[in-house]
């Protein structure tokens, strides 16, 4: 299993040139430090960090946050590069979503739409709707993450 090690703002901050140049749309380094936590951004909209000079940061930035950016509408952010298309995420999200704890009891209910599909060897979201964490179901579930073999799947709120 491979996952991802968490780093908070300002871990992420010491990582960054910290000018504040503003070049990567972000007033300061330290918003772009949420940003990307949030993953609205990705390590390489700071054109600095492509310098040689910060090539070890960004390797850890990327090893942290992944290159992957969030799916529009979605709390997944998938790294492309990683994801093999094994299928792991489809299947366990099925499962996933044919479980709800109630009380601490686990019942099955009938499946829904599935949320994940693999195409052309990537893993997509064809119904958000479905997921468990979408505005429908107020469930933090985080099984296609810890699940998927590669460290491909990362999950923002
Ligand atoms: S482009 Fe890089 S150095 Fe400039 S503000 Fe953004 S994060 Fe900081
Ligand atoms: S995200 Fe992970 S589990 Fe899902 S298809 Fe890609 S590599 Fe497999
Ligand atoms: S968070 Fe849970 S319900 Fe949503 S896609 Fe991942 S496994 Fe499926």
């Amino acid at each position: 299993m491979t996952y991802r090690k968490s780093l908070q703002p300002l871990q992420i901050l010491k990582l960054l040139p910290r000018t504040n140049c503003k070049e990567c749309g972000s007033s300061t380094c330290f918003a772009f430090a949420f940003e990307l936590l949030s993953r609205q951004k990705i390590p390489r909209d700071c054109p600095h960090l492509l310098k040689e000079v910060f090539a070890g940061s960004f390797e850890s930035l990327e090893e942290a946050l992944g290159a992957g950016e969030r799916i529009e509408g979605t709390d997944l952010v998938v790294d492309h590069d990683r994801c093999t298309g094994c299928g792991d995420c489809v299947v366990i999200c099925e499962r996933a979503l044919t479980t709800i704890s109630i009380g601490g009891r686990i019942t099955h209910r009938d499946p829904l739409p599935p949320v994940l599909q693999v195409t052309d060897g990537n893993v997509n979201v064809i119904n958000w709707s479905s997921c468990k964490r979408s505005a429908r179901h107020h469930d933090l579930c985080k099984v296609c993450e810890e699940k998927c073999p590669f460290g491909a799947i990362v999950l923002v709120s």
